[in-house]
């Protein structure tokens, strides 16, 4: 006897989607909507060709999701949001994170008004695309400290502007993009400053990143930067160091996490559906005893890691409004610490390796095939394992924290 999966109980098992308001619960649903007709039917084959679908851009502009704080919706629904595309396709979320929580929030937190008004209208419609060049070949984890590329101030005729003069790797988005936020080191004074680099400029060379096991839908691209002229009014203004972009990596980091927790979902959803149909030994593998267990250590691994994600959102949401981090050392009137967020990154991506290598398990040898959308869930987790900060350096953040001893170095 088989169950139909669609008469069980739903993924988020404990109801965290009821704390949304009438309003934002209405836009999730026109997000899955688009996500069901738009994009589950083609993600596989997308995934497979490793070819990015430019052309629905418009249609997730028309959702009119970017920029939520400026229209005060929850950090929950923002969250839930990256959660709902991940669980359809982790590689749109990827773009989709890295396009609005890290280019189109840094124009929108360090942009000039001149800024501003001649790249925010198209960036927030999607008519232009950005991304984040922060990672270099040398330069990983060590990146913040250990930058190469450098930026020259030159003064002649023509005005100030600035030669760059480096390598990027593993930029998402960066071979098609129109713009993005480039960090060097400024060649007079060591520090990092930031440009809102336009990528059409001469001796910027783009080459695709071939031969991904994860995110293969995503574009990376490694960059090199030959004498880039960049104008002065590129530069990032409002910005003083590198440090003040703490802010911003704080928020994407938040948006991983809420990664990890759509990979979980997707992974039960896929998993549960195959247990309660596959047929051995004449029964449902739903039906034996080990199966379930591992369905339910991974629905516990997903409730565990959203849970964590509702408070976090809910601190966001206090800090915001001005409110007591309700008991949480350093929270009040601030946004959740870095170590706060480093720990949610931590766990979240941990247990969602857990998950997926379950939810694997559980389709046995057509775990390994992507047309079983499992696979493909799978190898993603592997790219939010490590970009973001590793799990490595998130538990480090969070190891300097409560003991006030930093290993990092
Ligand atoms: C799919 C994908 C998309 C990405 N997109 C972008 C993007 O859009 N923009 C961008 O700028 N970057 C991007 N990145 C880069 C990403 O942020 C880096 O991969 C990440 O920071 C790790 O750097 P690394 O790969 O150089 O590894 P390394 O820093 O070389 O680390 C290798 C290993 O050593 C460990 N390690 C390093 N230092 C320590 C230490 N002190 N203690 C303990 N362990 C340590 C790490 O945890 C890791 O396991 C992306 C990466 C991937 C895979």
């Amino acid at each position: 006897m088989s169950t139909s999966a669609t008469s069980l109980p739903a993924a988020d098992f404990y109801g965290f989607e009821a704390l949304l308001s009438p309003g934002e619960k209405a836009k999730l649903v026109q997000l899955r909507e688009f996500l069901a007709t738009e994009v589950a039917p083609y993600a596989v084959q997308w995934w497979n060709d490793a070819a990015f679908p430019t052309r629905i851009l418009p249609k997730i502009a028309a959702l009119d999701l970017a920029a939520p704080d400026r229209r005060r919706l929850s950090h929950l629904f923002t969250g839930l949001v990256v959660a709902e595309m991940t669980r359809v396709d982790t590689s749109l979320a990827t773009f989709f994170l890295v396009h609005h929580d890290l280019f189109v929030q840094a124009l929108i937190d360090f942009g000039s008004a001149e800024q501003q008004a001649r790249m925010l209208p198209d960036a927030l419609a999607l008519r232009s695309t950005g991304a984040f060049a922060l990672t270099e070949p040398e330069h990983g984890s060590d990146v913040a400290g250990g930058m190469s590329t450098t930026a020259r101030r030159v003064q002649d005729d023509a005005g100030t502007h600035w030669v760059i003069n480096g390598a990027k790797r593993w930029i998402g988005n960066g071979t098609f993009c129109d713009r993005m936020l480039l960090w060097a080191k400024d060649a007079e004074t060591g520090q990092v400053r930031g440009f809102f680099l336009d990528a059409s400029l001469p001796g910027v060379m783009r080459t695709r990143i071939e031969h991904k096991i994860a995110l293969r839908t995503v574009q990376n691209a490694h960059i090199v930067l030959k004498d880039v002229r960049v104008a002065e009014c590129d530069r990032i203004m409002g910005e003083n160091s590198f440090h003040d972009t703490n802010k911003l990596l704080l928020g994407s980091r938040v948006s991983v996490a809420w990664q990890a927790v759509g990979q979980q979902l997707a992974a039960f959803d896929v998993a549960r559906d195959y247990a309660v149909q596959r047929q051995q030994f004449g029964r449902p593998i739903a039906s034996f005893q080990l199966v379930q267990d591992q369905l339910v250590r991974m629905l516990g691994n997903l409730t565990s890691s959203m849970a964590m994600m509702v408070r976090l959102a809910a601190l966001q949401d206090d800090a915001e409004a001005g409110l007591s981090g309700a008991g949480v050392p350093g929270a009040e009137g601030q946004l959740p610490t870095m170590a706060q967020v480093a720990l949610a990154k931590a766990h979240t991506t941990a247990a969602m390796r857990e998950t997926v290598a379950l939810g694997r398990s559980i389709l046995g040898g057509n775990g390994i095939v992507s047309d079983y959308k499992m696979a493909k869930i799978f190898a993603d987790a592997e790219a939010i394992y490590t970009y973001e900060g590793s799990y490595q350096i998130n538990t480090l953040i969070v190891g300097r924290a409560i003991t006030g001893i930093s290993a990092i170095v």
